[in-house]
């Protein structure tokens, strides 16, 4: 064992020193294996660290400055279609039980400014330039698609094509989902629901860490519609509450008004704010992918996400403590 994980690692490094036109000659079969025996070598703190290098050189790409993605003590809750680790950041809080906001992102590969919306709020409350009030809890999942994220061309959907917020298991899904994308979105391949509900492990990892540590609220940021839009169902007070804190949020941010989309079959809005009756806040952020967008981004939003998070779902009250 102890040989085959440093042999692993001692391939990843050389792989990462080949230049990059050689390295695009040789993907995807190299990037495949590579995946493959990272999550087989037993050691997530290799894959993590290697899914941060990759991270950063989409940054170089877009030429964005480099994320901060390997300064943060990542778990993994799951593995991609092509192997990569699908991870999150736990705040330390006084309880596991504690009132959780849970902050995603990336869900579509190819919205690329709303994964640094994730890194950067991670960034500030692990190093506590925002304290999280004592009594709350804060997730955030930077990157759901890494496939997407991280293949030759930034692409919505995962590896084998299917776009994951269209993939829960929503009631009604065999019905609806194929019928939807024939209809409303004329067979657009990049928003192909796949051929079965939770088809797509990235989907299956979601649903097992949403179930495990049930969220009081999840915020989803995606791009470039510009606008909130909050999926809620269950009892009176709980959606007066989640809505108080939409319109809040709407607020505190620059140009996003509070939009409703509409219901999709298979998206996370439908799954886990109508069916498991969480809040679900989607906040799709105005185009642009410069650098100067990423920063506008983070400028005109962060402080609506940050109150977000201080926002407790069952008193209605903001903390700031
Ligand atoms: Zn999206």
């Amino acid at each position: 064992m102890k040989t085959s994980r440093s042999f692993v690692l001692v391939c990843t490094v050389l792989l990462s020193f080949l230049a990059p036109s050689l390295r695009a000659q040789l993907s995807p079969e190299l990037t495949s294996w590579k995946w493959a025996a990272l999550r087989e070598s037993g050691t997530p703190e290799a894959a993590v660290l290697e899914l941060c290098r990759e991270i950063d050189a989409r940054y170089a790409k877009l030429g964005w400055k480099k994320s901060r993605c390997s300064d943060f003590p990542f778990k993994i809750f799951g593995w991609s279609v092509e192997n990569r680790p699908l991870v999150y950041w736990d705040a330390p809080t006084e309880k596991v039980s504690d009132k959780l906001t849970l902050l995603q992102c990336g869900i579509h590969g190819d919205e690329v400014t709303a994964i640094p919306m994730c890194l950067i709020m991670l960034g500030e409350v692990f190093d506590r330039k925002r304290e999280l009030p004592a009594g709350l809890g804060f997730v955030v999942q930077p990157l759901l698609n890494p496939d997407g994220f991280l293949a030759p061309k930034v692409q919505r959907p995962n590896a084998r094509g299917v776009d994951l917020n269209r993939n829960f298991s929503t009631p009604e899904w065999e019905k609806e989902a194929l019928a939807f994308w024939s209809s409303k979105d004329r067979k657009d391949p990049r928003k192909f629901p796949g051929n079965s509900a939770a088809s797509e492990p990235e989907v299956l990892a979601i649903v097992e860490f949403i179930r495990s540590r049930q969220p009081q609220k999840i915020i989803s940021i995606h791009t470039p519609l510009g606008f909130l839009e909050l999926d809620s169902k269950g009892d009176r007070d709980t959606v007066r509450r989640a809505k108080f804190l939409a319109i809040n949020m709407v607020e505190n941010a620059k140009n996003l008004n509070f939009k409703s989309y509409g219901i999709w079959p298979g998206s996370l809005g439908n799954y886990a704010g109508v069916h498991l009756k969480i809040p679900v806040y989607t906040m799709e952020l105005p185009p642009g992918t410069s650098l100067r967008a990423k920063m506008h981004h983070w400028d005109s939003y962060g402080f609506s996400l940050w109150r977000a998070i201080q926002f407790d779902l069952d008193s209605g009250v903001f903390r700031e403590d």
